[in-house]
C-alpha cells in the first residue's frame, strides 16, 4: 500500500522516537531538583540557539530558560516542571523523570526554532535523540550534576593548608626581596658612577 508523504513522515517519526526510548537505560536515576535545574539550563544553552536573519547579516538568537517570580517577592527562579522530579520513585516512565525533561525540553527548542510547525514529527524527535544522546554522553544519569558536598576540614588539613599558604606567600616576597636588592646594587654602582 502507498503511503502518504504525511503519513510516511509521520511514521519515520514514530521510529525515531523508539530510538530514543531505546536509548534510555533500563533503569533511570531519581533526578532531583537541583539536577532538573541544572540539566534543563544547559540543554537549553546547547540546542536553543539559532541564526536568523537581521537586515543584511546573520544573527545569533538564543533561547532562555522559563523563569518565575518567587512569590512574595521580588527575585525570580528556574521553572522546574514537578513531573521532572521522579520524587515518587517512578523513575522510568515517560510521563516522568529524566524522559520527560528530555522531552518537555526539545518541545522548547523545537518550538524555538521552528515556530509554527507541528508539534510532533521528526525533526522534534530527531532534537529529542541527540539531547538523551548528550545527557547519557556527559555522566548525568551517573550524577554528574549533582551538587558536590564539601566536608568540613579537620584541624590537621585546615593547618597543613594555612602551611601551604604561608609558603607560598614566604616565597613570593622572598624573590621580590632578591629583585630588590640588584636594583639597589645596579644604582648604588650608577651614582657611584656618576659622582
Ligand atoms: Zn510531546
Amino acid at each position: 500500500m502507498k503511503q502518504t508523504i504525511h503519513k510516511e513522515i509521520q511514521s519515520a517519526g514514530h521510529k525515531v522516537y523508539g530510538q530514543v526510548n531505546r536509548m534510555w537505560p533500563d533503569e533511570l536515576p531519581i533526578l532531583e531538583k537541583i539536577e532538573a535545574e541544572r540539566a534543563y539550563k544547559r540543554l537549553i544553552n546547547k540546542f536553543g540557539s539559532k541564526k536568523i536573519r537581521y537586515y543584511d547579516k546573520w544573527i545569533n538568537r538564543k533561547l532562555k530558560v522559563y523563569r518565575i517570580r518567587k512569590r512574595g517577592t521580588k527575585t525570580w527562579k528556574t521553572e522546574v516542571r514537578k513531573c521532572w522530579l521522579s520524587l515518587n520513585g517512578d523513575t522510568n516512565s515517560l510521563s516522568k523523570g529524566w524522559r520527560r525533561l528530555v522531552h518537555d525540553v526539545s518541545h522548547y527548542v523545537y518550538d524555538f526554532r521552528f515556530p509554527n510547525s507541528r508539534d510532533h514529527n521528526i525533526a522534534q524527535a530527531k532534537i529529542e535523540q541527540e539531547m538523551a544522546q548528550f545527557v547519557i554522553d556527559s555522566g548525568w544519569l551517573e550524577g554528574k550534576l549533582k551538587p558536590i558536598i564539601k566536608q568540613p576540614l579537620t584541624k590537621d588539613e585546615k593547618k597543613s593548608k594555612k602551611l601551604l599558604n604561608y609558603e607560598k606567600l614566604l616565597k613570593k616576597w622572598e624573590s621580590k626581596m632578591s629583585l630588590a636588592n640588584t636594583k639597589v646594587k645596579i644604582y648604588k654602582r650608577r651614582i657611584k658612577n656618576l659622582k
